[in-house]
């Protein structure tokens, strides 16, 4: 069986985030959208047209550990005997909440934004946004947790399917991938638009990962897949997932070109890249560009185009 789409209303990013449903042999929830009472109503109500209710849930398998997809998890197990599905490099974010949010925010407000070299008042809210998602979802029981490895198998609706690792968007994103129905149930990985690369604080004494190199890598994993329906984390279903893949790739090699020849032209902070990569925006917006960027910016660096320096506390980036 295809797994059934149930989508909820969020209040930012693409306005809404799916969850799919499959109810039978058991009752599978595949994410969960964001903590909140309209979320949950819209949850409720799609179970229901569905003919099961959230007692009837026995697991909710989570794509990746991003707010949007767990937020009702919590709420799913306290209601319900449901176990909660994740991989095991995304669990701590269930269990381990408080704590993980903690040590984001402390890189980011120590490590990775001062030397961008943006005012501190848009760092602040920044930062004030995290907070915002980290009360979008609630933790769940360690003992409601179940791991499973980033390259296992998970049985749903009937079919074996299997995970894949897809790092990029975030460092725990797993897709799931039916080889005989030829179904793949994407979540952030595959939408119709580039969704931007989250980044993830790396381990103690690590460098952080680059995200949108690892990104396009997991783009050209996902290229390999035999597929005739994609079923993404936003938005409607598709097919062509080869067009989507080239269309997307085009876009950010280009925009790698652009930002370097930007660099070439003297423009040698982030907030002076900003300003042009993101001119259609309204100044006040441009911040937003700042995911993507950076991720351009990496690749760059991967590639040799350019170098960082430190010139006070602000890094610079020059051609070479
Ligand atoms: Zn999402």
């Amino acid at each position: 069986m295809e797994p059934i789409r149930i989508e909820l209303t969020i209040g930012w990013s693409m306005g809404s985030v799916n969850c799919y449903l499959f109810t039978h042999p058991e009752v599978i929830l595949i994410d969960a959208g964001v903590k909140s009472e309209a979320c949950w109503a819209e949850l409720v109500d799609g179970l229901a047209a569905n003919g099961v209710a959230v007692g009837d849930i026995s697991r909710v398998v989570v794509t990746h550990p991003h707010v949007d997809h767990f937020g009702l998890a919590g709420r799913i197990v306290a209601e319900s005997d449901a176990t909660v599905w994740i991989s095991e490099l995304g669990a701590p974010w269930l269990t381990d909440m408080p704590a993980m949010w903690a040590a984001r925010m402390a890189y980011y407000r120590r490590d990775l934004l001062p030397p961008v070299g943006l005012p501190p008042k848009t760092n602040e809210a920044i930062l004030r946004d995290m907070k915002g998602l980290a009360a979008a979802a609630d933790p769940v029981p360690a003992e409601r947790v179940v791991t499973f490895r980033a390259d296992g198998l998970l049985q749903m609706g009937g079919r074996g399917w299997r995970v894949i690792h897809t790092p990029g968007h975030a460092a725990a994103q797993t897709v799931f991938y039916q080889p005989e129905t030829r179904q793949l149930l994407s979540a952030d990985m595959l939408l119709a638009v580039t969704p931007a690369p989250v980044i993830d604080h790396p381990a103690p004494g690590e460098k952080r990962a680059p995200a949108l190199p690892l990104f396009l890598r997991s783009l050209a994993a996902m290229e390999t897949l035999a597929v005739d329906t994609v079923h993404p984390g936003h938005g409607r279903p598709f097919g062509d997932h080869h067009e989507v893949i080239s269309r997307q790739r085009a876009r950010i090699l280009g925009r790698q070109a652009q930002c370097l020849d930007l660099i070439r032209d003297g423009r040698t902070t982030i907030p002076e890249l900003l300003d042009q990569m993101y001119a259609h925006q309204p100044p006040e917006s441009r911040v937003a560009g700042l995911w993507m960027l950076i991720g351009y910016l990496d690749l760059l660096l991967a590639d040799g185009a350019i170098v960082e320096e430190m010139l006070g506390d602000v890094t610079h980036y020059r051609a070479v």
